[in-house]
């Protein structure tokens, strides 16, 4: 499926400061002194090419600090005129639009519970109609890329053109050591259907804590995602929000300094070309291993047909097991780990499984008829 999203290129309205494109700032913007004292510091910083900060905050639970509203954004103002940061936030209503675009906010985005609702994302929408302001749309809290497309599908039929996604991880019941599992897969099937669209990573809701923070967005700069969102505050001990995963600017400044950034397109002559032998193996081996799969389904078929005229079941879990146990130590002697081998050799059970499904459903003609048939 490819999606025709009608969008201005990335460097047409992302001015970045300095490689990769970085929008730092605050989780929530508490005070003004808060706000203003690490714009600056983020400013001289020299990497930062936006500042961000909550003004409207989407929490769980009743009670806690639900964002400072409205005066936020007059502190934003002053942020920006005295570092010349152009500024963002997030908008859940289609009031906080009227009010961020009325006081200026050079970029708007759609935090996670919003993407996840189609009624939010359209009022947002609907909101947005005749403005020319770049927002980008974080993924929805739950696994789910339609809904991700969904939304951006929305904002991008309301007219805007400057458009990008974010990507935060998703939530899951498995226990982990990030906040939001990274889920890198949803991101990389968002860019295989819209190569166009830009794609930001957000370590910070990703990991929750700062330690991981440059595990992933190094990972993020690796996947060719277009930049990094990252939360920044003067003193994360006393944040508000998100504590664990603030970085003061200098923290943040000094992760910046080891990433590396590494270029589609850059390399020499010889480098681009043992890439491309090396891809060309690769090409090769994917096309024998499809072929064998197609040559394994076949042989599925029969072991069905057989199972259908002696009235065998389908699943027979100790073959199963004995699949598992004979293949995963050989697996191993190549290298490959057992949780891989496990997930590889599941999907091909699966799909073993479907088609003598479809085999032992098929009425009237007896499995062996039904092969003749097909092969007359
Ligand atoms: C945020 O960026 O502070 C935020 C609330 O993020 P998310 O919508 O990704 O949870
Ligand atoms: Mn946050």
């Amino acid at each position: 499926m490819k999606l025709n999203f009608n969008i201005q290129p990335f460097n047409t309205w992302a001015t970045v400061t300095k490689e990769p494109f970085l929008i730092a700032g605050p989780c929530s913007a508490e005070t003004e002194e808060q706000l203003v004292a690490t714009a600056h510091l983020l400013k001289a910083t020299g990497r930062v090419s936006v500042l961000r900060a909550g003004i409207w905050k989407p929490r769980t639970r009743p009670g806690e600090f639900e964002g400072i509203g409205s005066i936020g954004l007059e502190w934003l103002k002053r942020a920006k005129a005295e570092t010349g940061l152009p500024t963002a936030v997030e908008v859940a209503t289609a009031k906080h639009v009227e009010e961020a675009l009325a006081a200026g906010v050079d970029i708007l985005w759609i935090g996670a519970r919003s993407t996840a609702n189609p009624f939010t994302v359209q009022e947002i929408a609907d909101a947005l109609k005749g403005h020319d302001v770049p927002v980008i749309v974080k993924n929805p809290v739950n696994p789910d890329l339609s809904l991700w497309i969904g939304a951006l599908e929305r904002i991008n039929n309301a007219g805007i053109t400057k458009l990008a996604a974010i990507h935060r991880g998703f939530s899951s019941h498995e226990k982990s050591a990030f906040r939001n599992e990274p889920m890198w897969d949803l991101a990389i099937n968002l860019k295989t259907h819209a190569p166009e669209l830009p794609i930001i990573c957000d370590p910070s809701h990703i990991c929750g804590n700062r330690e991981l923070i440059p595990y992933i967005a190094q990972k993020a700069l690796d996947l060719d995602m277009q930049g990094l969102i990252i939360e920044s505050h003067i003193d994360p001990s006393v944040a508000w929000t998100d504590a664990k995963q603030q970085l003061t600017p200098a923290a943040l400044d000094a992760i910046m300094d080891k990433l590396e950034v590494r270029k589609p397109g850059a390399g020499t002559e010889e480098v681009k070309d043992a890439l491309a032998v090396l891809r060309d193996n690769i090409d090769k081996i994917d096309d024998l291993l499809i072929q064998k799969v197609g040559e394994r389904m076949k042989i599925v078929e029969k072991i069905g047909n057989y199972k259908k005229d002696n009235g065998i079941t389908i699943l027979q879990v100790n073959r199963w097991e004995e699949i598992l146990n004979k293949r995963i130590p050989y697996a191993s002697a190549f290298n490959l780990s057992k949780e891989f081998t496990e997930k590889f050799l599941e999907l091909l059970h699966s799909e073993s499984i479907r088609k003598q499904t479809e085999i032992m459903n098929k009425d009237g003609v007896s499995g062996s008829q039904q092969e003749h048939l097909t092969h007359a």
